[in-house]
């Protein structure tokens, strides 16, 4: 997928149908939460093409979620955007986040790993702190951590998975922003991953979907709340993207290959295509843009 010769980058004009091919992804299977690294096809993160132009120059972000998919993405873009990024994600994740931090360094940027379990409420508070420390300041928070685990019968849900989903995609949010709020200063701005499953749910993500709404209403709210302290809270959703998340029991096996074809651009979005979208949000030029949700779905009707 990833094309290392490439010389095109997001500002080439280009058809948004043909950008990136319309994969059929072979059916696979990757124990929870999954790796780039093993991922058929491969994903594209703007690793060759994402051109940054200073758009976030000296700012300090903190990136759950970071070692891969959206969140690797958006960590490459902010990089290249002249930001510092401290990188959250699961020890089992180590060879996607060392990626990602090479790709940061390469960019002439700081990247901070701090591995570790977001259901843990006290992790999340160090985790929040330290990145604070060592990126010397904090900006810019991106929650974009989630859980998704495809059951098909309500019947079949465990006390397990709905406990996790709801710590990891929701819980978790809470938990980084309330530590967040001592270091960020008027001008910072939160972004957070919801989906389009927030209005649109699968029979199959009744935990996940929930918790995607819950996302939705949070970030409305919190928006209120922050923005007379010159902090603007906004949302991304995405829709159907080809990331680890899907192949480690995010999607049903047989649904892989039709996965992100039933959207009017015809196929599955890549990583890199939503970062564009985090750095618009996160960066001084949406100083007017306030608990806003932006969808990235390939033009699939949403409210
Ligand atoms: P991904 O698997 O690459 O990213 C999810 C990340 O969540 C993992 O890399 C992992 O680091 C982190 N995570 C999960 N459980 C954790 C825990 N307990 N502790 C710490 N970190 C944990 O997949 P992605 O698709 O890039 O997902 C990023 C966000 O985008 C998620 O919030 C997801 O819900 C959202 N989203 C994805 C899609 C899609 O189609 N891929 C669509 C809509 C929304
Ligand atoms: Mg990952």
């Amino acid at each position: 997928m990833t094309d290392k010769t490439s010389t095109t980058d997001q500002y080439t004009f280009q058809d948004p149908v043909t950008r990136f091919p319309s994969i059929s992804a072979p059916k696979q299977d990757q124990p929870e939460p999954g790796l780039d690294r093993d991922l058929e096809p491969q994903t594209d993160r703007g690793e060759t093409s994402y051109r940054g132009t200073g758009r976030l120059k000296g700012r300090k972000a903190l990136i759950t979620g970071a070692d891969s998919g959206i969140g690797a993405a958006v960590a490459i873009a902010f990089a290249r955007e002249g930001a510092d990024v401290a990188l959250s994600y699961l020890p089992v994740e180590e060879p996607d986040a060392v990626e990602v931090a090479r790709l940061i360094e390469e960019s002439g940027q700081k990247a901070v790993k701090l591995p570790g379990d977001l259901t843990d409420a006290a992790f999340c508070r160090s985790l929040v702190n330290e990145a604070a420390e060592q990126l010397g300041g904090l900006d810019i928070l991106v929650n974009n951590a989630g859980k998704q685990i495809a059951v098909e019968r309500l019947e079949d849900l465990t006390d397990e998975q709905l406990d996790e989903t709801f710590k990891t995609n929701i819980y978790s949010f809470f938990w980084i922003t309330r530590e967040a709020l001592k270091h960020l200063k008027p001008g910072s701005s939160i972004v957070n991953s919801t989906s389009i499953q927030a209005y649109s749910p699968s029979s199959t993500l009744l935990d996940y979907a929930s918790t995607k709404a819950a996302i939705n209403n949070f970030t409305k709210g919190l928006a209120e709340q922050l923005a007379p302290k010159g902090i603007r809270v906004n949302a991304v959703a995405p829709g159907p993207i080809w990331t680890p998340l899907q192949v480690s029991d995010g999607q049903p096996k047989d649904k892989l290959p039709e996965f992100g074809k039933d959207t009017p651009l015809g196929r599955a979005g890549q990583p890199t295509e939503l970062a564009p979208a985090y750095v618009f949000l996160a960066s001084s030029e949406s100083s007017y843009v306030v608990g806003e949700t932006l969808n990235v779905n390939g033009g699939k009707p949403s409210p």
